[in-house]
């Protein structure tokens, strides 16, 4: 082991403090753990290194249960957000998904502000060198070392029995636009490559990923009297359970399009875009592609839409969602220049993109701690995702396992049908990743249970049991449970005509609103509590049948298979079963379904082994 200057000795050490570090220091401390949070640079704590916004389809979902776990995120924007909006609300109510635009530096500050309130939580500025370990002595589990602490620049260490990495897109990253690249993981910052020495060390795989981001402009050159105005909601709904209201002044957003003269200069210039020049090897998000990826790959549409979001409320920054590209500059300037109200924008910043290592998440347990590691624990961008959503809720969850794991209690694992994060840890380390995970409704299967209106009934009770939910969110809770309760009695007892209230509320033409016009028993609930209970009621029908197969799932997730279950013994089982059962080690049958190519009778046999 090195020798250090000074150690400080703490529960849980979490390196970085973007939007996985911060949750995950936040929930270890509300679990009574001493918490340190060390993060390179103290001026970019909760930064949003892309996108100045939070929420979105299943994203705005998931900001609701990390705020119903007791998490930072929904409070945070719900006090910076400058602009409202629920997607796909003329959907069914599984589907919509809050969205806001964040004032960019107003949202790091709070966050910082709330960390720093926390009295579990010791916030340094420090960069992480190198990770401490022993060799383990447990030989029940598939750990080849266990994790001591971590050594910083300056000749300091920190020991704790925990780490959770949520290093982001800084391990060996390189910022690529056009020909230029220099190290770093976000414009402005550097990179790191101890913490990529010391995995390699350890022996975890390292793969590379890529994600980009555009063009901001200043807004002052914006002509917005040729754009079509992209207003927020009239009556703007809050992500946290806690917000009453959002009263602050909405500001609004704009939409203009590319054209067939950007898609030319982007053509003519293929060859000096990293991506297609050869330059980045890497693969990147999908469904986030750059302009320059959308322009070969949907090579018959002649416009793609732009929407231009302030990044805040004392800035004219813009940036322009939907042009993320890392064409070289002057390519940059002169797209701009071609598209419909940007004829004069000045770039302030430009795009770019960025590659990264991260390590495939099957190497984890659904607890988020590393198997080859004992107590180090991975969360966020390292993981493969993108996004800050899903980063923070990886990190809740990871930090709160450290925090439990020194307590010695049994991991905090959210099940599938209990919401969006189990199902994004879950695929995760059962399916890994071969591109940036993004997360969408489609990827889960209960999405009719995984309302962003009822993550609270959810998850409340359970993060109340463990100990993340404060006292004061439970009472919230507790009260806003009882008018739930009295509303749908309220409801059983109006009639129309002949018909008892909830029986005709489950017509698809009538809602809450209509039937509390005519019946004043309804008009003393708040509007949150009457459409909550207009959403239980018209879903009901589902509900019950997807519970019938959250039920049947259960079952099998009863069946445990044991930490050292020996595959290879299996004679009769299939050779890349026993390598796919070996590499994932799931904890129970119900995740052996869900590995990719495990057959029904591979599990029949692995069943009937463990009877
Ligand atoms: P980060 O928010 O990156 O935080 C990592 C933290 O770790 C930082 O504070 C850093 O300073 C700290 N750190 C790193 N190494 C060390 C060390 N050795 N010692 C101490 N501290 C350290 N997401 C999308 O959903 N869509 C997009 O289009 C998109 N585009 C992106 C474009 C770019 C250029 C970048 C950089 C990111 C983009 N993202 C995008 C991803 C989004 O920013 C991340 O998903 C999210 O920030 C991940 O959160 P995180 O907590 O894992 O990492």
């Amino acid at each position: 082991m090195p020798i250090h200057s000074t150690i400080y000795f703490y529960d849980v050490i979490v390196v970085g403090a973007g939007h996985a570090g911060t949750e995950a220091a936040a929930s270890a401390a509300r679990l009574g753990a001493k918490v340190a949070l060390l993060t390179g640079n103290l001026d970019t704590v909760g930064q949003m290194s892309c996108n100045p916004a939070i929420g979105g389809v299943a994203k705005g979902q998931i900001v609701c249960e990390i705020d119903a776990l007791g998490g930072l995120m929904g409070q945070v924007i719900d006090r910076t957000g400058i602009q409202f909006r629920m997607l796909n609300s003329k959907k069914g109510p599984a589907m919509h998904s809050p969205r806001a635009q964040a004032d960019k530096k107003a949202y790091q500050f709070e966050v910082k502000r709330l960390i720093e309130d926390c009295e579990n939580i010791d916030l340094r500025q420090e960069v992480v060198i190198d990770l401490i370990t022993e060799p383990t002595t447990n030989d029940s589990s598939q750990a080849i070392a266990k994790i001591v602490g971590v050594s910083v620049n300056g000749g300091a260490a920190y020991h704790a029995p925990t780490v959770v990495l949520t290093t982001g897109t800084f391990l060996q990253a390189i910022m690529h636009t056009g020909e230029a690249k220099t190290p770093g993981g976000r414009a402005g910052e550097g990179t790191t490559s101890g913490i990529s020495g010391a995995l390699n060390r350890l022996e975890f795989e390292i793969e590379r990923f890529k994600t980009g981001t555009p063009a901001r402009i200043n807004g002052r050159t914006i002509d917005i009297s040729r754009l079509q105005l992209q207003p927020g909601d009239d009556l703007p709904q809050p992500f946290s359970f806690l917000t009453k209201s959002i009263d602050s002044v909405q500001v609004p957003c704009w939409i203009t399009h590319t054209n067939e003269q950007v898609h030319s200069l982007i053509r003519a210039n293929l060859h000096r875009a990293p991506m297609y020049s050869g330059q980045i090897q890497s693969t990147g998000p999908r469904y986030c592609p750059s302009i320059e990826d959308k322009v070969v790959r949907f090579a018959e549409k002649d416009s793609h839409q732009l929407f231009l979001e302030p990044e805040g409320r004392n800035t004219h920054e813009v940036y322009i969602n939907g042009i993320s590209t890392s064409l070289p500059r002057d390519v940059q300037d002169e797209m701009i220049r071609h598209i419909v109200g940007l004829e004069n924008a000045q770039i302030m910043r430009y795009g770019y993109a960025v590659e990264y290592d991260f390590c495939p998440p099957n190497q984890l347990r659904p607890s988020l701690e590393t198997k080859r590691v004992d107590g180090l624990f991975f969360a966020g961008q390292l993981n493969g995702t993108t996004g800050y959503e899903e980063a923070a809720a990886q990190g809740l969850i990871a930090g709160a396992n450290a925090a439990l794991k020194v307590a010695g209690q049994d991991a905090l694992v959210i099940s599938r049908d209990q919401g969006y994060i189990g199902v994004l840890i879950d695929d995760l380390v059962t399916r890994s990743v071969d591109e940036p995970y993004r997360m969408f409704t489609s990827r889960a299967e209960y999405r009719l249970l995984l309302r962003y209106d009822n993550a609270d009934q959810r998850l409340t009770p359970l993060g109340y049991q463990l100990g993340l939910v404060a006292q004061s969110r439970w009472n919230v809770y507790e009260s806003k449970q009882e008018q739930v309760r009295l509303a749908k009695i309220a409801l059983q007892a109006v009639r129309v005509g002949e018909v008892p209230g909830d029986k005709f509320l489950k017509r698809p033409e009538v809602t809450w609103e209509i039937l509390s016009q005519e019946h004043p028993s309804l008009q003393v609930f708040e509007k949150s509590i009457g459409q909550l209970v207009e959403h239980d009621v018209k879903y009901a029908g589902y509900v019950a049948r997807q519970q019938i197969q959250v039920d049947r799932q259960e079952r099998l997730s009863k069946k445990r298979i044991p930490e050292g279950f020996e595959y290879n013994k299996i004679i009769s089982l299939r050779f890349e079963a026993k390598q796919k059962l070996t590499k994932v080690r799931p904890v129970s049958i119900d995740q052996a379904t869900r590995i990719s190519g495990i057959t029904p009778a591979d599990i029949a046999l692995v069943l009937s082994h463990l009877k």
